[in-house]
């Protein structure tokens, strides 16, 4: 038995844990505390906690304390549960793909907007790596199809399971491929969560994040603004007239990713949209018809 846990009520382990992993600079101690807990005593332990002399049983310290010594050293929570929800998905993630982020839900939420009269059509995901936007989407869009497409083979697998987990697979397509090979042409929405961090600024990244996700996912180039100048120059090619498009960005790339846009001369009504924490977090628009 883990020797500091012995004779620990549930509600005073609670506590003790999301000590520990405050101690360490995990901030979110509480919550990520809950989300432990639900993994190891099931999802009523809520109710269990509440009675004062509710105890672990030695099966489920042995099971917990393995996790907690993982997340001390950092690794991401949703690697150690093998899940994170995000929308009202609970998708499958591990090391092959970018952990759904929060922030991100605001690029679902523009993506229904654009389409709030549009009830069939057919959108494409660039870099879908777990499938999160393309399958919270496509969970709000009855009457709409899609592809996520990946250069990682190993991440376009996780995303299927993740249709099939999201009851989506008859409307979501996979596909493994480069962005530059891709020919498929007139959808009408194109989504994207590219790669938007400067090269030189991955190492200033969490631990979590520089050393436990896929660098592919991260890595943007030199100034972090490859990937929008790739997207923004072949949007004539897999949009149809009229078609809307929508980009996660980074905070501080508004301006930068706008003036891509407005430089080809066939993006209109461009527009930026806030994150949770009122930063600039997605830009979109539509094609010129
Ligand atoms: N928002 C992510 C992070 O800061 C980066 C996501 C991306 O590059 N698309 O870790």
């Amino acid at each position: 038995m883990h020797q500091n846990w012995a004779g620990l009520s549930l509600a005073a382990l609670s506590q003790q844990i999301a000590q520990q992993l405050l101690a360490v600079g995990i901030l979110e101690a509480e919550q990520e505390t809950k989300l432990l807990f639900s993994k190891v005593f099931g999802p009523d332990v809520w109710q269990q906690i509440l009675e004062p002399d509710q105890q672990p049983t030695q099966k489920q310290i042995i099971e917990l304390a393995p996790l907690l010594q993982r997340r001390l050293a950092r690794e991401p929570l949703s690697h150690i549960l093998g899940e994170k929800g995000f929308w009202t998905l609970d998708l499958e993630v591990n090391t092959d793909v970018l952990t759904p982020r929060a922030d991100t839900e605001k690029l679902v939420e523009v993506a229904l907007a654009l389409t709030h009269e549009q009830p069939t059509g057919r959108v494409l995901d660039l870099g879908t790596g777990s499938g999160a936007v393309l399958l919270a989407f496509l969970s709000e869009r009855a009457g709409w199809s899609g592809t996520g497409i990946d250069i990682s083979d190993p991440a376009i697998a996780v995303a299927k399971r993740n249709a099939t987990r999201a009851g989506l697979t008859q409307r979501a397509n996979f596909i493994c491929t480069n962005w530059a090979k891709l020919d498929g042409s007139d959808y009408d929405l194109l989504l994207s969560n590219p790669p938007y961090i400067a090269s030189q600024e991955i190492d200033e990244l969490p631990i979590e994040v520089r050393q436990h996700e896929p660098r592919i996912a991260l890595d943007g180039g030199d100034d972090g603004l490859d990937a929008y100048r790739f997207l923004v120059a072949h949007l004539d090619k897999w949009l149809r007239p009229n078609g809307g498009f929508a980009f996660e960005i980074g905070c501080t790339q508004a301006q930068q990713v706008t003036q891509i846009l407005e430089q080809t001369g066939f993006a209109r009504a461009i527009a930026t949209h806030l994150d949770l924490a009122d930063r600039e977090r997605v830009v979109c628009g539509q094609m010129e018809h």
